[in-house]
């Protein structure tokens, strides 16, 4: 559930409602396929992983059954044709071999396509497929078909829904809960822009970050439970609290991955060097510290995230904007956030790319990690006219980027 509460209290944005939460530390060896992945993911014979569509095709089939919203959709279509409705709904009976026609299955879904990736009536589980409460949808990794069958599945493992019951409990990586100032839009006055990749005097040239506009003092919490928090004063960053999570498991790549946060210029830190902290609780609060002091720079917090293939890896990343390192977990994030968020929903940055190095946009991270976020409030009065509107940034098919749904 993606939920934006804004206003006098501070910016909740979540992946799912707090009585889900579970609030487990993964331990760096443990290894998990992860879902929406092109290598791990299982199709029938004849079939094929499409990324785009997130859908198991042959050149004339896709795999079956789908959810609810998909099959009113193929009703629509198909009405009018001899038996046409039965055979949409035909489809939900489940039977082993239900094929839908390709074209139709990629139109269905590309028309009932969520923010979250999810078909509309389904949502985001912790196990990282979308689904209700009695079924998940897939394609499934090939480590949950196997466990699907192993625990009494049968064939029916092979199609494209399962019950919960019969996929694998995720441990290693949950969904995160963004709990950032969205409100205000991004960072734009005479000192210089705050999109990811703007650019910039200093040696790198670009931003290495996005720069949320936020009054002083708006409260910062953090998306993962951690116990990797660390904590300093940079001439640049000013007071800036580094935090480590895991992927989210549907942008993880298929691959456990891990990423770096990086907070700047807050004017208070809640946390200390060393210490954990729990999901969603508060790191500090926005400020003007560090290079943001300069009057002429509006406040905002300085987010940053880096994606590292090891834990220790995202712990020692020092986040120099000048070091555009890549990493093999960050480009297979790359690949899953666009095939499970951007392509779906026709989101496209506009004024810098979805990834540097090792450094995705930060913004598309939150808008795609996240599901059922309410409309955002309008700016006040004392942040007007320094700040980019989003769709200044983004564009978007799927969803309004400045509504942010
Ligand atoms: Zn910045």
């Amino acid at each position: 559930m993606r939920t934006l509460v804004s206003g006098a209290t501070a910016v909740v944005l979540m992946s799912m409602p707090l009585s889900a939460c579970v609030e487990d530390v993964p331990s760096a060896d443990e290894t998990d396929p992860g879902a929406f992945t092109t290598s791990a993911s299982f199709c029938p014979t004849g079939f094929s992983y499409d990324g785009t569509n997130l859908l198991c095709t042959s050149a004339t089939e896709a795999v079956a059954p789908f959810p609810r919203s998909m099959v009113d959709d193929c009703k629509r279509f198909v009405a009018n044709r001899a038996n046409g409705t039965n055979a949409c709904e035909t489809t939900v009976a489940g039977a082993v071999s239900t094929r839908w026609a390709r074209s139709l299955a990629i139109g269905a879904r590309s028309r009932t396509v969520q923010p979250s990736g999810c078909s509309a009536g389904t949502t985001r589980s912790t196990s990282g497929y979308c689904g209700d409460a009695a079924n998940l949808y897939g394609p499934f990794t090939k480590n949950d078909v196997t466990f699907c069958k192993a625990h009494g599945g049968g064939s029916a493992c092979e199609t494209n829904r399962i019950a919960p019951t019969l996929v694998a409990p995720r441990t290693t990586t949950s969904e995160w809960s963004y709990i950032l100032p969205l409100d205000y839009g991004v960072r734009e006055d005479d000192v210089g822009g705050g999109a990811f990749g703007a650019a910039r005097g200093n040696s790198a040239g670009t931003h290495s970050g996005v720069d949320f506009l936020a009054p002083v003092g708006t409260s910062l919490f953090s998306p993962c439970a951690s116990d990797d928090v660390q904590v300093g004063f940079d001439s640049g960053y000013g007071n800036w609290v580094q935090i480590v999570c895991p992927a989210p498991a549907s942008l993880s790549g298929g691959r456990t991955a891990w990423a770096s946060l990086l907070y700047g210029h807050l004017s208070s830190v809640a946390v200390s060097d060393g210490g954990s902290i729990s999901r969603g609780g508060r790191i500090g609060a926005v400020g003007k510290t560090g290079n943001a002091a300069d009057p002429a720079i509006n406040a905002h917090v300085h987010f940053e995230i880096t994606i590292q293939d090891t834990q220790q890896g995202a712990h020692d990343d020092l986040h120099g904007s000048a070091d555009n390192t890549g990493t093999v977990a960050a480009t297979n994030f790359e690949s899953s956030l666009r095939a499970a968020c951007l392509t779906p929903n026709g989101v496209t940055a506009l004024t810098g790319p979805v990834r540097r190095g090792r450094r995705p946009d930060p913004y598309l991270v939150l808008i795609c990690s996240v599901t059922g976020k309410p409309a955002l409030t309008s700016p006040p009065a004392s942040l007007q006219g320094t700040l980019d509107r989003w769709s200044a940034n983004f564009s978007a098919s799927g969803f309004d980027v400045d509504v942010g749904r």
